[in-house]
């Protein structure tokens, strides 16, 4: 059988990263399909970001009232046990609203962009078969995302529970462990703690969210278990049992050589993910990969010529502002001479607990393992005027900076991390000198003044450096 049709580009996966190549491709003129199993959107809209955030909104709420302001606390009637329960189906409300809303479809209705669903096959590098039709083009962009990496645990085998049947459950659980500390597993364990749930969190490593600045982590891990959730660092899940009433966890702690048993009634795994790539045939085209991720290279060109890889299928950065950023540049790289790289030093993620961790750059122990000259900036939320009257003050901002003072990463604890983030983003891409921002007004009262506070330690600092502060203190009026 002959091609059906001839693409100029050909996308497989309706995601993040799938979207936004077909709507770039289509509004270059190129001829465009897109190829989905399911549905458009992907993870980020139907089974992460969406409907995790959502929970993560309501859960802050639910705790900021039990918290108690003027003086009491847990009084508002809405937030009995059973309207809880109700979070669910919000969450699926907030999902389909977030989804419709969603101008994609229109775009590529717009740049002309041919839609397909199934599930394809490639027959060779330039086509692929889908429900027994062959579609062929000169190029391919691979954007079928991840799904979680269920480890090879003893007795875990079925009924447990992963980011994609979380959304099922219609009740808060009575107690939840969770295998991963990752962003979902702090982020989840966190949630589902302020909505009730009693939550054992195991990590194998000896901190949550390991890619963190490590300082900022641990306080983090200080705040989760102050609220009550349990947390198992170095410990590693030897076997587990499912039994009517739950799930029992045998857990080795990894220091002490001890093992641990914790019951819960369910069972949250969120310990890594892999790409989806079963059924594409990639080996008829050429596409290496190790069962976890497609390998692709600076230019996210995988092993094959004509077929990049973006998103969360190359394992490279998993998160959806990323899977946007390497569709971008897939696409200029397949529709042009052009070798386009994505800047990861220059990706920014934020993990959304309570307060958020939001990352930049490199971190302070990887300064130091680089062995680059740096200086660290810390200003605490403590003295934050905005931060104190939302009563919502914990952590701080870390600025890291070269010895000519330039932006080398920024981290933060704090509320709204990730917001705040965003100039300094931008201020990294720009190569500005930490006493540009420090320069730029704030308003007051902003979260985002702590950025200003960091760097006035910069300028007190000016007057003790030679030859400057020499001159400073010439010149000052005595
Ligand atoms: C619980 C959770 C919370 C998250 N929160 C955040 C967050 O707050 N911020 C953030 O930036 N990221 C977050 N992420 C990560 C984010 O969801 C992913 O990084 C992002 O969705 C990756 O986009 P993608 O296009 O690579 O994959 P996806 O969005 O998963 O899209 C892949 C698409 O390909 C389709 N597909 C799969 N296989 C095939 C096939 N064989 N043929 C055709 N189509 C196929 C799928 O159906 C899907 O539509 C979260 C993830 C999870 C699980």
């Amino acid at each position: 059988m002959g091609p059906y049709k001839r693409y100029d580009l050909i996308i497989i996966g309706g995601g993040s990263a799938g979207l936004v190549a077909a709507v770039a491709s289509g509004s270059f003129g190129a001829r465009t399909l897109l190829v989905e199993k399911a549905r458009l959107g992907g993870e980020c809209s139907w089974t992460g970001c969406v409907p995790s955030k959502t929970l993560i909104s309501v859960a802050n709420l639910v705790h900021k009232t039990e918290r108690g302001f003027l003086g009491r606390s847990g009084t508002v009637d809405a937030l009995n046990k059973e309207n809880l329960d109700a979070v669910f189906g919000y969450v699926k409300g907030i999902t389909e609203k977030a989804s419709k809303r969603s101008k994609v479809k229109g775009l590529l209705e717009k740049y002309g962009v041919d839609i397909i669903y199934g599930s394809p096959a490639f027959l060779d590098r330039k086509s692929i078969q889908v429900d027994g039709k062959d579609y062929s083009a000169k190029r391919f962009i691979l954007a079928t995302g991840s799904s979680p990496a269920v480890p090879a645990i003893d007795g875990l085998e079925e009924g447990y529970l992963t980011n994609v049947s979380l959304w099922e459950l219609e009740k808060v659980p009575p107690s939840l462990a969770i295998i991963g500390a990752g962003p979902i597993g702090a982020e989840m364990a966190q949630a589902f703690a302020r909505m009730g749930s009693r939550v054992s969190l195991f990590e194998k490593s000896g901190g949550i969210l390991s890619k963190d600045d490590r300082e900022l982590s641990s306080m983090l891990e200080g705040f989760l278990s102050d609220e009550g959730i349990d947390l198992y660092l170095d410990h590693e899940i030897k076997r587990v049992r499912k039994y009517p009433g739950g799930w029992e966890v045998h857990a080795g702690d990894l220091k002490h050589n001890k093992d641990k048993l914790i019951k819960a009634s369910h069972l949250l795994v969120a310990s890594g993910r892999a790409a989806n790539i079963l059924g594409l045939g990639l080996e008829a085209a050429g596409v290496g990969h190790d069962g976890k991720n497609i390998f692709t290279d600076e230019f996210l060109r995988t092993t094959a010529k004509g077929i990049w890889a973006a998103g969360d299928c190359n394992g490279k950065y998993q998160f959806s502002h990323i899977a946007e950023v390497e569709a971008k540049a897939a696409v200029r790289n397949a529709l042009f001479p052009l070798r386009s790289k994505v800047d990861y030093q220059g990706a920014p993620w934020t993990t959304f607990t309570e307060p958020e961790l939001a990352h930049l750059g490199l971190t302070e122990e990887e300064c130091i393992q680089r062995g680059l000259k740096h200086r660290v900036y810390r200003q605490s939320f403590g003295s934050d005027d905005r931060a104190l009257t939302e009563d919502n003050a914990q952590g701080m901002v870390k600025i890291i900076v070269s010895g000519g003072a330039r932006l080398l990463g920024c981290h933060i604890l704090g509320p709204r991390a990730g917001e705040i983030l965003n100039e300094i983003i931008l201020a990294k891409r720009k190569n500005v000198r930490l006493y540009d921002i420090g320069l730029s007004i704030h308003v007051y009262p902003t979260l985002g003044m702590v950025l200003q506070r960091a760097t006035d330690q910069w300028f007190a600092e000016l007057v003790k450096r030679r030859p400057l502060g020499a001159l400073i203190n010439m010149l000052r009026k005595k």
